[in-house]
């Protein structure tokens, strides 16, 4: 009533992939001026996080792009130009640069931050017109492992469990994931089944995080050794007979294979390796395996490490074998980072093809081919570079123009010397961002600024595969334009557009999408939702078939899984050590993480003022024993230096983390990224953020 809200409307949250419904309240003026949680009965029963409580501060943040630029040469001024030219400069230097060195020499970069009809749109403009197989999302970054993990071991992406597991569970081990802060919600409505329930909370993280102060067991383990822990904790199962036979001779493949390699990580040996008693290692799979349901939840932990999605598969093998998959309590749940990363996993067709489809299959490619009236030799039969790789391509010169959307590497890449660098090396650049200040665009020619959350409309997708709308509730500022008119403009500038159709509106894409993905034999079904439905039931989880009422709450319910015969795959998965160790010169392990107000590199968050304030500057953790040994105090600035560059940071003392690591915040510029090496996981290519070695001086 203070603040004279006239109208509340309907979103979903923009930060974090909880996906809190939420509504906010604009003014007689239009202007948005505050925002209420929606008891949905569903996500968020009305509950914010500090990040959701501002969020209609965003239409008013500084650092907006609000008018097209152009320059030839990077580092010299932009000039503002109009949208055409903008545009035509864009599609006239891509068909340049494919003309004189070939189609692949291209490469874009999408993002978990947009629309769901958006990333359609822009993986429609890339497959059938651009035509390139350099497409990737900065999701690469943060969940490439738990998709790739779920293909390896289902057969197909896609998380099968929901937040209702979580009354239902008997226990819930969390793997690399701090729930508390990282996703604020998901552990409220945790506690709040624990507290109905008392079921036992076990925490894996080599940090001692909010989450595991809350935790019944907290296993500090060496950083990178959660394959280790987990092969030991699936050998004792095994070894003490609480394993479910029925289900795995039901319901999966290769169980020798699995058994023949877990068997070598006995506890004893185990315990070494990841530096924990190994009694708690039989205590846990005894409390894992006994239970009638349990399930695992993990975050960027485990994703962001050179075997990342070897530990997704040990994940899944843990709960398969303990036949924890697809039953009310039972299950594999990757809480996953971005808003819509999962929308860009389903529907973007980068690294494949819309609805979960495979570049590889041929009978794929011949159906998104036809659907969209394309020729479907023009696809790419394979997957191409993943972000990850896209910059060492730049180096080679084998990668000459690159469009960036929504995403801000020269934050969130590791090693960013090495970035900057590489970026010099590209004959043209486009930006296309909401933020003109995002570091990324000192680095362009073109800069197209697009609308942001509550700018336009669409859906985005949760963690627990529930697709809900965010609606438009303010206009873009000054000449930005929603990122669905940016992708649709530029497909008019390639000629097989024409026998394309590119709809204007979210729901008409929406819609077409929904034809996509009929079909059967495949999870992703959207065929029953439409807009006004998802925002009639606050959220719809997929799959929905055409004709049926509600979406559905957990796949692989029935045993069959989406690989060739139906089995889920058990994987035999060995631990090789292969990261950057701490050693005499570099004694430090150097560990990053998210804090609850910031998001990802701040272009939002560290514009608001009531966000920044709680967390203004970058920081160190560092055990109070090693700093009394070099000297420092609480709140003294620090340098801490890598093989690869240095950052200074204010230093915290803190029993959080171990006397030979430090903790800093990810999201901060020309910090973390600055020291990071990113090794590369090999099936995912996403980086391991997490675990390299630093030295810490004096300033
Ligand atoms: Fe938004 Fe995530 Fe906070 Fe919910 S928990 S309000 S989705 S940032």
């Amino acid at each position: 009533a203070d603040k004279k809200v006239k109208e509340w409307k309907y979103a979903v949250c923009g930060y974090c992939s909880t996906g809190c419904s939420l509504e906010v309240g604009v003014n007689e003026q239009g202007r948005p001026v505050a925002t209420r949680g929606v008891d949905d009965g569903k996500v968020n029963t009305g509950k914010l996080c500090i990040k959701g409580i501002f969020e209609h501060e965003l239409s008013e943040s500084s650092g907006r792009g609000v008018q097209p630029l152009m320059r030839d040469r990077i580092f010299d001024d932009y000039k503002p130009v109009e949208w055409d030219e903008a545009l035509d400069k864009t599609a006239a230097e891509f068909k340049r640069i494919q003309d004189k060195y070939g189609r692949d020499s291209v490469a874009i970069v999408s993002t978990g931050q947009l629309m769901t009809e958006e990333f359609y749109t822009l993986g429609k403009l890339v497959r059938g017109c651009i035509g390139t197989n350099n497409y990737d999302g900065n999701t690469t970054l943060c969940m490439a492992s738990a998709v790739s993990g779920y293909k390896r071991s289902f057969g197909s992406d896609g998380p099968p469990g929901c937040y209702d597991d979580f009354e239902h569970t008997d226990c819930l081990m969390a793997f690399g994931s701090n729930l508390p802060e990282q996703h604020p919600i998901i552990y409220w409505r945790l506690k709040e089944a624990m507290e109905k329930r008392d079921f036992p909370l076990i925490v894996v993280d080599p940090r001692v995080t909010m989450f595991a102060q809350f935790a019944d067991i907290h296993l500090p383990i060496t950083p990178g050794t959660d394959l280790v822990l987990l092969n030991a904790i699936a050998h004792v199962i095994l070894k003490e007979g609480l394993q479910d036979q029925d289900y795995i001779d039901a319901h999966c493949n290769d169980f020798e294979q699995m058994k023949d390699v877990v068997d070598k990580y006995d506890p004893t040996t185990a315990a070494k390796i990841c530096g924990i008693d190994e009694d708690m290692i039989r205590h846990v799979a005894r409390i894992y395996g006994r239970a009638n349901s349990a399930m695992s939840i993990w975050t960027m932990g485990i994703n962001q490490s050179t075997h990342g999605s070897d530990g997704v598969c040990a994940i899944n093998n843990l709960n398969l074998i303990t036949g924890n998959i697809g039953k009310p309590g039972g299950t594999s749940l990757s809480i996953t980072g971005q808003c819509n990363a999962m929308g860009t996993r389903e529907w973007s067709a980068c690294s494949g093809l819309p609805g979960y489809r495979m570049l590889e299959k041929e009978k794929d490619r011949k159906e998104v081919a036809e659907f969209w009236n394309v020729d479907a030799d023009f696809f790419p039969p394979k997957v191409g570079l993943k972000e990850t790789d896209i910059f060492p391509a730049i180096e080679s010169g084998q990668i000459k123009a690159l469009w960036i959307v929504a995403t801000n590497p020269m934050t969130s890449m590791p090693n960013l010397p090495r970035i900057r660098k590489t970026l010099e090396n590209l004959e043209f650049m486009v930006v296309q961002d909401g933020y003109r200040d995002a570091e990324t665009t000192e680095y362009a020619h073109v800069y197209l600024p697009g609308a942001v959350w509550g700018e336009k409309d669409g859906v985005l997708t949760n963690t627990e595969r529930r697709v809900n709308l965010a609606n438009k509730f303010v206009e873009p500022p000054g000449n930005s334009k929603p990122d669905l008119w940016i992708f649709n403009e530029l497909a008019k500038r390639w000629d097989v557009s024409q026998q394309m159709k590119f709809p204007a509106a979210a729901s008409d894409v929406f819609d077409e999408m929904k034809q996509l993905s009929k079909g059967d034999g495949r999870t992703l079904h959207i065929a029953g939702m439409s807009h006004k439905l998802i925002e009639q039931q606050r959220g719809i989880q997929w799959p929905m078939k055409e004709g049926e009422e509600t979406g559905t709450q957990r796949l692989y319910s029935d045993g069959h899984f989406q690989t060739p015969n139906g089995k889920a795959n058990l994987m035999a998965l060995d631990y090789i050590e292969n990261n950057e160790v701490p050693c005499e010169q570099f004694p430090f392990w150097m560990n990053s993480g998210r804090v609850v107000e910031h998001f990802h590199t701040r272009t939002k968050t560290g514009k608001l003022g009531n966000l920044n304030k709680y967390s203004p500057t970058p920081y160190m953790e560092i055990n109070p024993d090693a700093a009394e040994q070099l000297g420092i105090r609480s709140m003294d600035y620090v340098r801490l230096v890598s093989r690869r560059g240095d950052a200074v940071v204010m230093a915290q003392l803190t029993h959080r983390v171990p006397r030979n690591m430090v903790f800093i915040p990810f999201h901060f510029h020309d910090c973390v990224n600055h020291l990071s090496l990113g090794l590369l996981d090999p099936h995912s290519r996403q980086p391991a953020f997490k675990q390299f070695s630093v030295k810490i001086e004096k300033v």
